[in-house]
């Protein structure tokens, strides 16, 4: 071959189909009814910028995330392609979808629109603002050794089983409980079997992995943050911007 030539060598074609391809799915599409307010949740200003922006930062950061996938609600893709996508300069957000009425269908939209496209997939969601980079990396760098895995952290606090009318029913040992978060990372024909079952059987679980636990297939968890909490009432506004000043 002549010196110069733009020939792709051999090593190079073999490099990049040994590459296993990430999408980062976030679903945004709630509403957020418990925060009071007219704009989707992750419209809402946090530090100045929409609470969204900073999630997808974090995945944007991620060498190992080649295509990030939000979801938002209805009449909100202009809206985040503008506000968040364009005027932050996110490379990796190639597309914005819809998303469903359940945060679930939400990822199931997601997973459909990706079918093809990603070996592992990384689900986040767009309400938690302050996971950490090295987090994503370590869920991803997991899930491709056990295939599904899961941030969490373990329960710190007594939990009890409580009945409506505001009884104790038990007090349950919480050495084996952990609070479940997200990242939640997995090989992509997983996920995708998992929520195909899902929906065949009607069935609504409140997280990503219990419906791979429904195939009988293992679950890791891997160690999360208390920083990487779920963005739900005003309250957590409040610590979401004391938590934004004191990272800075
Ligand atoms: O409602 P919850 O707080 O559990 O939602 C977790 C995440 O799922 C949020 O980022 C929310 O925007 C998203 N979601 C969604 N589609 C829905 C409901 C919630 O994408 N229909």
């Amino acid at each position: 071959m002549p010196p110069g030539s733009k020939t792709a060598s051999p090593l190079r074609v073999v490099g990049i189909k040994l590459m296993a391809r990430v999408v980062a799915l976030i679903p945004a599409a709630g509403y957020g009814r418990r925060m009071g307010s007219e704009k989707p949740k992750a419209f809402l200003p946090l530090g100045g910028i929409p609470l969204l922006t900073h999630t997808l930062q974090k995945f944007e950061a991620c060498s190992q995330v080649d295509e990030i996938l939000p979801l938002v609600p209805e009449g909100k893709v202009s809206s985040c392609e503008n506000d968040i996508v364009r005027r932050s300069g996110l490379k990796k957000v190639q597309r914005i979808l819809v998303g469903g009425q359940e945060r679930q269908e939400s990822v199931y939209l997601g997973l459909k629109a990706i079918e093809k496209k990603a070996d592992f997939v990384i689900i986040h969601d767009g309400a938690r603002p302050f996971v950490f980079p090295e987090l994503i990396e370590l869920a991803l760098s997991e899930s491709k050794r056990w295939k599904a895995v899961v941030a969490a952290m373990p329960a710190g606090d007594t939990i009890k089983e409580v009945s409506p009318d505001g009884e104790i029913v038990r007090t349950v040992d919480r050495r084996h409980l952990w609070i479940i978060q997200t990242p939640q990372a997995f090989e992509y024909g997983l996920i995708a079997r998992a929520h195909d079952k899902a929906k065949e059987e009607g069935f609504y679980g409140t997280d990503d992995a219990s419906l791979v636990e429904r195939l009988g297939v293992p679950v890791r968890v891997i160690e999360g943050s208390r920083f990487n909490f779920k963005i739900s009432t005003p309250e957590d506004l409040l610590l979401g911007e004391a938590l934004l000043k004191y990272l800075k």
